[in-house]
């Protein structure tokens, strides 16, 4: 069983104006030519063309077994994610989580105006996934989205459970640290290259995330498989994750397992 637990529809520079509903055939397919059961469908903190607003995927989606939607907040856009109806759509279990994008979005997530979305969180009890570390767009800043920041909000509101996205990348040892202190922080491995790994690149890869591991201890708790599809290759990410070489009940924690607990997502009929 495997849960890639990040994942995205919009389009990149590869395939502007491309529909949501190619770009959802593409990920099934993608899922099925590699094995992969469930998808964790993150949606952006844009609405344009290229990137599909909260509402649309979940239409495209409509209760799709096989996807779990965590919406992306919106908090310099434009049009700003109405919290109201945020809730609405956490209280039906249409979206199953928030995604922060600090850095893309220039704030950082100890801002008192994310209060509000944290005490939603937790009184409804879905993660809060939050992008850390290298961004993919030169306009961003990096000092917002560095996972030490994580700390800050996991103490301040201990009954939110956070996900440091793509392991801070590259402040992998602050990663580490922020996840050994605290159990309510969460990690996904997604993003660590683009399109495939080089060879070096994996080599070297493996290694930080091995220095991880031996530093946080139960790497099976806290660690989630995921990818970043489409801008990584499915096959290509679960090469590195089994090239990690983790024990069988490691590997089935971070494959599924603890993401299954933590976006409460029915295994049983995610095929
Ligand atoms: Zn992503």
């Amino acid at each position: 069983m495997i849960i890639d637990c990040h994942v995205h529809l919009n389009n990149y520079a590869e395939n502007p104006g491309r529909p949501t509903r190619d770009n959802i055939q593409a990920l099934f397919a993608a899922m099925d030519e590699h094995h992969v059961d469930h998808a964790v469908v993150l949606t952006s903190y844009k609405a344009n063309v290229d990137r599909p607003s909260v509402e649309h995927i979940v239409e495209e989606l409509a209760g799709d077994p096989r996807t779990t939607v965590i919406e992306g907040l919106r908090w310099r856009d434009h049009e700003r994610t109405d919290l109201f109806n945020l809730e609405e759509r956490i209280r039906d279990k249409l979206v199953r989580g928030i995604k922060i994008y600090p850095g893309y979005e220039p704030y950082p997530i100890n801002d008192p105006s994310l209060e509000a979305v944290y005490t939603i969180a937790a009184k409804h009890d879905v993660p809060v996934m939050i992008h850390c570390g290298d961004t993919y767009a030169k306009g961003a800043k990096l000092r917002y989205a560095h996972p030490l920041l994580v700390d800050d909000v996991a103490v301040d509101y201990p009954d939110v459970k956070f996900v440091i996205c793509h392991l801070g990348n590259p402040w992998f040892q602050d990663t580490a640290q922020v996840l050994y202190k605290n159990d309510n922080v969460y990690a996904d491995i997604s993003g660590l290259t683009l399109g495939s790994f080089s060879v070096d690149f994996e080599r070297y890869l493996v290694q930080r995330v091995k220095d991880m591991v031996t530093y946080m201890g139960e790497p099976g708790k806290q660690l989630m498989y995921g990818t970043d599809w489409p801008l990584v290759d499915m096959g290509s990410y679960l090469r590195f994750f089994r090239g990690l070489g983790f024990d069988d009940e490691t590997s089935e924690n971070i494959a599924w397992k603890t993401a299954a607990k933590l976006f409460k997502i029915d295994v049983g009929t995610g095929r």
